[in-house]
């Protein structure tokens, strides 16, 4: 990844989304996954290649410019696959007040077991208020899993599941 740039599906953020997360928010959706969930609805956003290469001070400046949002969204694509990009924005969207969620196809487990080869795992971790994790599973998809595609996936409280070295979910999403 060239640096100082990230690859997107979209070059430019997606605003008022309410199916992303909590409240009103913003989607910033990655290019690049290698999970290869069957039944995916982006696979248009699993090469590596396509895309866009956006500069992340463009990004910044988009993100300026949002009005009442609540949070930013981080989907795709898998975003832990761009790690350095997702930590500078992730930091970004904090300084701006607003939370982060962040949808990944890896298990929270997996992160914690990757940080300890590569810090800049945890260090994204430490940015991320909310963590839907896992891949999508057909056989598991469910309309009454809010903001999940399947019902395996968790909505995880990633704060307080580093405080206490365990997976602690959201309650009102159990
Ligand atoms: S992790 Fe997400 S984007 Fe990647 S293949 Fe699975 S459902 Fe698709």
């Amino acid at each position: 990844m060239e640096k100082n740039c990230v690859r997107l599906a979209s070059p430019t953020i997606q605003t008022d989304s309410i199916v992303d997360g909590e409240g009103i928010r913003s989607v910033i959706w990655f290019q690049g996954c290698s999970h290869n969930c069957l039944g995916c609805h982006n696979p248009e956003t699993h090469d590596f290649y396509q895309g866009f290469l956006v500069s992340i001070n463009e990004l910044k400046e988009q993100i300026n410019e949002l009005e009442y949002q609540e949070g930013v969204t981080f989907s795709g694509g898998d975003p832990f696959m761009q790690p350095e990009a997702l930590l500078v924005l992730a930091r970004y969207v904090h300084e701006k007040g607003m939370n982060v969620w962040c949808y990944t196809g890896f298990l929270y487990e997996d992160l914690i077991k990757m940080a300890k080869e590569k810090p800049i795992y945890f260090e994204v971790l430490k940015e991320i208020d909310i963590l839907v994790d896992g891949k999508f599973v057909q056989e598991l998809k469910s309309f009454d899993a809010v903001f999940r595609g399947s019902s395996n996936q968790r909505i995880i409280d990633v704060q307080k599941s580093l405080a206490r070295e365990k997976v602690i979910l959201v309650e009102k999403y159990i």
